[in-house]
This record gives C-alpha cells, structure tokens and sequence, in this order.
C-alpha cells in the first residue's frame, strides 16, 4: 500500500476518534461525526482545487504542497509532467538534428502523401526544383508535369529510378528515386546528375572521336602494306613475313576502331532505331551465306527459319548483331563444328537462336562475356582476332530494340545465343 494512502488511513482513523471523543465528552457524538467530516471534506475540497489549479497552468512550476493522498497523486501527476517534458524534449531534438542532417542533404527530399500531395521537403528540393512554401499540398504531377514523371509518380509499384531534364534549368539532368513507407506514404529522393551525365558524355565522345580518327591512318597503313605485299617479289628477302603480321595488326587495329564506332554510336544514339519491315529469313540467309564464304569449308553452317512475319527493326544493325554472333561460332571453335541459325515467331516475340556444338564456355564467365572487352580467353582471343566487343554489340543492338539475349553453354558440347526480340503490332 502507498505511503500516502496509509498516512490518510491514520489520518482518517485519528480524527475519527477525536471526534467520538469529544462528542461523548460534549454529549453530541452525531453532531461532532458531521462537523469533523464537513471540516475534512473541506480540506479535501481546498487541495482538489490547488490542484486544479496547478494542473489548469500546464502543470508549470512546483506542485502544490500536500500531504496524504493529495500529497501521493500530486507527486505522480508531477513525476508524469517531468517524463513527459523529458519526452517531448528529445522528440524536439530529434526533429531538430532531422531537419539539420536533411538540411545538410545535397539530394533534395520529397514526403508525399498517398495522394502524391507534398506534405514536405529539404532545402535541397527546394532548389533543385523550385519550390516554395505556398506549394504545400498541391499535387505532385502539378509541380512535375513531364508525362514519364506522371506515369512514375502515379504508378502503384514505384518503378526504377526516372532520369529527366530540370524543370528549373533544362541543362540540367535530375534523378528521381521513389519508395513507399506508412500507409502509402511516398518518398521521392531527386539527385543531380549533371556531372555524371556530363563525364559520360565526354566518355562516349572521346571514345567516339579516336575510333574515328584512328581510321585514316588506319586506311592509309593498309594501303600501303597491300602495296608492298603485291610487289613482294622485288623487296629483300625476308619482308615478307613482317609484312604479313603488318597486315595482320593493321587488320586488327582496323576491327577494333570499327567496332569501336559502332559500339559508340549505338550507344549514343538517342533516337529508337528506324522500324522498316525487314524479312528474317532473307536476313539470316545473307549473314550465313557470307559466313560460308569466311569460314570456307571447314565449318558447317545451316539455316532454319520458320517465321515469314516482317519484323520491323534497323537492318543495318540487325545484320551487325546476327553476323557478330555466327562468325563468333566460327572464331571461337575448331573446325568442323556446325553452326545452326534458326528463328521462329511466339505470340509477342521473334526468336534467333544462334548454336553451335563447338568447345563452349565455362558457366563462370557467362555473366560478364557481354560487358565490353571481357574475353574468356585473352590468348585465344589473340589469335582468333577478336575485339571483345561484339557481344556488347548485340547487347545493344538487341536492347534499342526493346529485345534481349540469353546464353546458354555447356564446355566441350557448345553453346546457344538465344535472342529475343519483340513484334510491333
Ligand atoms: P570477341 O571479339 O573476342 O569475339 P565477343 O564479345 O564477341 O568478343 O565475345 C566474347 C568472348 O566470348 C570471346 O572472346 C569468346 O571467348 C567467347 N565466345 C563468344 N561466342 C562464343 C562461341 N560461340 N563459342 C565459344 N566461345 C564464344
């Protein structure tokens, strides 16, 4: 039992023994129970009303004095004031050192109700897109008006992260990043990526501009090496075999600067590629009869195409991607492998297989034989001649138009290059 309630236990017991004895003292034990309770219902009544005071002023300054009961529950009441305040102090601080770290953001911040309306943002937000305090409320998509910023914003599963010009400055490119939290809440995290964007520009330029450069001196190397090949009989003995390997580097050096500005264009080429009707068949026809005439008779190479639809695509780089592929069947495999072409069309889908039953590729290199210069063997590549890039070109020839490639192989059985590519309706 609390102290307090036993001190008023004896309080209560004493007084009432006061009271029988002076009441029999006096003669009137009826009378004097009455008068002592009034009179402590009226002390009672004096503390419930210094407490309602102290209460009525927010519980502010030191608690009334009491003792007893009154005593206890000012104490409680008091001690729960003081958590309280402790409470509410640290939740202060807390928002304080949130709003000085958001503060301290570079990325603007965004909290969005579930009905995309800006509840509220950082100071970097406010910069990067202009906002002002007045905009509290409204709707996101009234901010943003960019229709793939609608879409993004609208959407119920939050896609990937949306890269779009500045509404503030158009030079400069921003990065929207959205996640759900609470009940539907939305964050939307906005980063400037000018810089990045800028750096990778000024990559695919330079890389852009050597290939390219690199091609004159390239031709007139070659030129002339062909020359002196054709006159070989009137220059010492022993040229020739330097002029062979000569010619071979130069063929090399020539693949590469090639390659190199077709990987550069694709990459850079901003607009989808044009979308003629192109027969598959004929396409693969072609890319195989020219395969014959490099890999000769020592390779056999075969077509199936069970698909007369036109698929709507750029030839130039269909071709490039395709030919890449069979011609890599060729390069990285010993003679008398067969090489088998087939296509055929889904409901939504045109399929180019590209297999062979040649030496195949060990699982572990599968993930990364698409990125650009990855070789599986840097010895074999040599002599095969390879660049390295011709699966980042099929990668990207694949991908601009809306397709992908999947690679299946087994070491000593071959390998399967399955291109997928979607139909325009
Ligand atoms: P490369 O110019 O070397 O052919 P690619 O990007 O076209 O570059 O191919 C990357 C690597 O993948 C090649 O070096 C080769 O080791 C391997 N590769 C590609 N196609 C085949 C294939 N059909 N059979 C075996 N290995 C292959």
């Amino acid at each position: 039992m609390h102290r307090g309630l036993k001190a008023e236990i004896r309080r209560i017991a004493l007084l009432t023994l006061f009271l029988l004895l002076t009441g029999f003292l006096w003669g009137h034990i009826l009378l004097t129970l009455l008068l002592g309770g009034g009179l402590y219902m009226l002390w009672t009544f004096a503390h419930i009303t210094r407490l309602y005071d102290w209460l009525d002023q927010s519980a502010e300054g030191p608690p009334p004095e009491a003792s007893g009961v009154w005593g206890d529950m000012t104490d409680f009441l008091y001690r729960m004031q003081q958590r309280n305040e402790r409470a509410k102090q640290s939740r202060r601080q807390l928002a304080e050192r949130v709003k000085d770290i958001t503060s301290a953001l570079a990325d603007g911040i965004i909290i969005l109700t579930p009905d995309r309306e800006l509840e509220w943002w950082n100071p970097a937000a406010e910069k990067l897109l202009g906002l002002v305090k007045q905009d509290r409320g409204q709707s996101m998509t009234n901010l943003v008006r960019d229709p793939r910023f609608v879409v993004f914003i609208q959407s119920d599963a939050l896609p990937p992260p949306l890269e779009l010009n500045s509404p503030e400055d158009p030079t400069r490119t921003l990065l929207f990043t959205a996640a759900t939290f609470g009940e539907g809440n939305i964050i939307l995290v906005v980063q400037d990526i000018t810089r990045l964007r800028n750096l990778e520009q000024m990559r695919q330029d330079f890389v852009a501009n050597i290939s390219h450069e690199l091609r004159t001196p390239l031709t007139v190397l070659s030129g002339y090496i062909e020359t002196l090949q054709d006159n070989a009989d009137q220059l010492p003995k022993g040229w020739a075999k330097a002029l062979l390997q000569m010619g071979q580097q130069t063929e090399r050096l020539n693949a590469l600067a090639n390659d190199l500005v077709m990987l550069s264009q694709l990459e850079s080429n901003r607009k989808p590629p044009s979308r003629a009707p192109i027969m598959l068949d004929q396409l693969l026809q072609q890319i195989a009869e020219d395969a014959r005439m490099v890999a000769g008779d020592n390779y056999l190479i075969e077509t199936d195409c069970a698909t007369d639809t036109p698929f709507k695509g750029e030839y130039k780089e269909l071709y490039s991607a395709f030919s890449n592929l069979v011609l890599n069947a060729i390069k990285h495999n010993p003679s008398g492998v067969r090489v088998q072409i087939r296509c055929f069309h889904t409901a939504s889908d045109i399929v180019v297989e590209i297999c062979d039953n040649g030496s195949g590729i060990d699982p572990k290199h599968l993930p990364r034989l698409t990125e650009r210069f990855y070789r599986v063997d840097q010895s074999r590549a040599t002599s095969t001649g390879g660049t390295g890039l011709g699966l980042a070109i099929v990668k990207h020839v694949l991908m601009r138009h809306g397709g992908s490639m999947k690679i299946d192989s087994t070491l000593g059985k071959g390998s399967c290059f399955r291109c997928q590519l979607p139909l325009l309706t």
